[in-house]
């Protein structure tokens, strides 16, 4: 990022906070110091043997929990530590930092980023200030829509959202690059990568610890109802049917808490209501609106998914996407 380019992120939040007379005594020497405050530590929590999740502060990004909305998660071998995802933030990233160096002395040799909404990548630059050689993964479609204009969109979401503070946060893209499919050794503890094709992203990835029988899920599942736009229903439904067939014993989503497979089949059960219900009233000559409240009555709504933060908000987004994959399922 530009010196411009956090000028004008400032200018903003100083017009937007305390009127633009404050701004006079700030100069332009000032702002290569600026930068936002500090994250308050949250406590790593273990979820296996050599596997960590920092839990999110809560559910959206706000001013209060400074964009840390999402589970950072970090595996800690004798050779080394994986992360897996980075936060929204250069601070929040540097949080990540002090709570792996309460665990364990070793250095970070991995960093992946399992897609490209900005809470699971912003934070690498934390990790490239800390370990200027680090390799940072992602799948290659990560990197291309960073590169076509979801870098900035991201860094610009995050900063309306909390308020600036994720002010002196570079955009640090991934240096590396995971297909699925591979499969790697740290210290002893095997990782096995996979991709699905289009699911949260056309761009997830998601990393199974093998030794720990554990698996960062990356946002293609979680107990939470949010960003679709980038989405696949169906590609959802496939993943999730694939995934519950493996020898996992624990998902980490990086949104809501970890679980054996009831969070996969609950994930799974998600999407196919949704999509099997907008199919049929579809046919039926249904709007949107009029599809809400018959899908809102469907057993699995009422009962599990009206539980999970932005369920009101959101689902209604949800039926529009679902409604689009229809119709280009009709002209595939
Ligand atoms: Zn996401």
């Amino acid at each position: 990022m530009k010196r411009r380019d956090f000028f004008k992120s400032a200018l903003a939040a100083g017009v937007g906070l305390v009127g633009a007379s404050a701004l006079r005594p700030v100069y332009a020497s000032d702002m290569m110091e600026f930068k936002g405050p500090e994250v308050p530590d949250v406590d790593p929590v273990k979820v296996a043997e050599h596997c960590y999740s920092i839990p999110a502060m809560g559910p959206h990004p706000t001013p209060d929990n400074f964009g840390m909305f999402s589970n950072p998660g970090f595996v800690v071998t004798e050779k080394g530590v994986v992360v897996v995802d980075t936060g929204s933030s250069l601070q929040i990233g540097e949080m990540i930092l002090r709570q792996i160096k309460k665990i364990t002395d070793q250095p970070v040799v991995k960093v992946i980023n399992t897609h490209f909404h900005g809470d699971h990548w912003l934070g690498n630059h934390a990790f490239v200030n800390a370990y200027p050689n680090v390799e940072i993964y992602s799948h290659q479609k990560c990197i291309d829509n960073l590169k076509s204009g979801q870098d900035k969109f991201w860094f610009d979401f995050m900063q309306q959202n909390t308020n600036n503070k994720i002010t002196g946060t570079v955009i640090t893209l991934p240096n590396k690059t995971f297909a699925g499919g591979e499969t790697f050794e740290v210290g002893g503890v095997k990782f096995k990568i996979h991709h699905f094709g289009k699911v949260h992203t056309d761009s997830d990835i998601s990393v199974e610890v093998s030794t720990d029988k554990v698996m960062y899920m990356g946002d293609m599942v979680m107990r939470r109802i949010a960003n679709m736009e980038d989405g696949s229903f169906r590609g959802s439904i496939d993943a999730l049917s694939q995934v519950a067939e493996m020898d996992i014993d624990t998902f980490i989503p990086m949104h809501g808490t970890p679980d054996d497979v009831k969070l996969i089949n609950e994930g799974r059960e998600f999407m196919e209501t949704i999509y099997t219900n907008v199919e049929e009233l579809y046919d039926e000559g249904l709007s949107d609106f009029e599809m809400k409240p018959k899908i809102m009555e469907k057993p699995f709504m009422k009962d599990v998914a009206s539980q999970w933060p932005g369920y009101e908000d959101t689902l209604g987004k949800f039926i529009v996407v679902a409604i689009k994959e229809v119709e280009q399922a009709m002209f595939a």
